[in-house]
């Protein structure tokens, strides 16, 4: 029996990862779930966010999946997401971005990884105000957190069969940060000789990947590019509905879906659980329950290519329960 920490979340956190669980269960796999709650709801009870037996339970499990947690734009408290990645340092946001059959989108045939750098760059959190005249927020780029995700990048490609690594930068501006970034790739990147390399900045990159996403194969960036860049790509296989993610670390993985609360549509019982019951499958194969995980892929292939009761974001009119029955239905 496995124990794993999950955290619903807020917005549409709760109805997604209820479904998420639902979906595990019926594979047969024993997993005990320790629920905890974080985000602006426990702030009242706890005076924080993201209270320390939160931290703790992660610790404890090593494994946790979470619903996303709605952050204050432009005030209030520091992200969740940005603590947790930091305190927990987990340093690789693994975003694997593939097309479904039956999932309308303008391209068919996309299979490609982001490899988000996750603990410092644009994230590091360190702003100040320069009077009322400015703001500062520094970037942080070491060479021990490049040669990290630059390595975890080559070794992902080389365990998974896949062809090239391309490292997206902006050193052309960002001369000696993101120079850092880039000539790290280049040295990690001459030690695989079996992999293909390139590398692109981050305009040019975000141009190609809409007019020619399939010259890509795995793709790996600092904090702030892999963010934008994954929500782009989210948008060529449907959306953000679909998008699975997970923060890995030395010791723990956090096992999340790419798209935020989306309070635009919480509470309705309409959201897309894809992309966590996406994340379910990460983790299971993470916990080495290949046939569990491979039950829920083949689940959602058939749900996809027959169509039926699929969410309004997928151009259907089901609510999350029907969608989710519809998996169990082939599980
Ligand atoms: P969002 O991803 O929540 O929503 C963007 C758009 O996509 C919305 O129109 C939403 O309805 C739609 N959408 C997202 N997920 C969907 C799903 N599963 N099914 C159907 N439609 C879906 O982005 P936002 O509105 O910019 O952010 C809302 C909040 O979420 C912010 O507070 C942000 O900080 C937070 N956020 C949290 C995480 C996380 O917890 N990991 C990640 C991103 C954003």
């Amino acid at each position: 029996m496995y124990k794993v920490t999950l955290i619903p979340g807020d917005g549409i956190g709760p109805e997604v990862a209820a479904a998420m669980v639902k979906v595990v269960e019926a594979t047969g796999v024993d997993i005990e779930w320790e629920k905890v709650d974080a985000g602006a709801g426990v702030i009242d009870e706890y005076g924080t966010p993201l209270p320390e037996h939160v931290i703790d339970a992660i610790k404890r499990n090593k494994i946790a999946i979470k619903g996303p947690v709605t952050t204050p734009v432009g005030k209030g408290f520091k992200s969740v997401n940005v603590t947790l990645r930091q305190t927990l340092d987990l340093y690789v946001n693994l975003r694997p971005v593939k097309s479904f059959k039956g999932i309308k989108s303008r391209y068919e045939d996309i299979d490609l990884v982001i490899v988000r750098e996750n603990t410092e760059g644009l994230y590091s959190g360190i702003e100040h105000k320069i009077g009322d005249y400015g703001a500062e927020t520094i970037k942080i780029i070491t060479k021990p957190a490049c040669e990290r995700i630059c390595e975890f990048a080559f070794n992902y490609a080389k365990d998974n069969n896949r062809k090239k690594v391309t490292g997206v930068h902006k050193a052309n501006i960002m001369k000696l940060s993101d120079g850092l970034f880039l000539n790290t790739f280049r040295n990690i990147a001459s030690k695989y000789p079996d992999i293909q390399s390139d590398d692109l900045i981050v305009d040019a990159a975000c141009m190609n990947l809409v007019i020619n996403p399939e010259k890509y194969d795995v793709m790996v960036m600092p904090n702030l590019y892999g963010d934008i860049v994954s929500d782009l790509c989210s948008g060529l296989v449907g959306g953000l509905g679909m998008i699975p993610g997970a923060n890995i670390g030395k010791d723990y993985a956090v096992f999340e879906a790419v798209h935020g609360s989306a309070p635009d549509i919480a509470g309705k019982n309409i959201a897309n659980p894809t992309a966590i019951i996406q994340s379910s499958v990460m983790m299971l194969r993470y916990l080495g329950e290949q046939e569990a995980a491979s039950k829920i892929e083949n689940a959602l292939v058939k749900v996809f290519e027959k169509g039926e009761n699929l969410t309004g974001d997928l151009g259907g009119n089901a609510t999350t329960d029907e969608f989710t029955n519809e998996i169990l239905k082939y599980i």
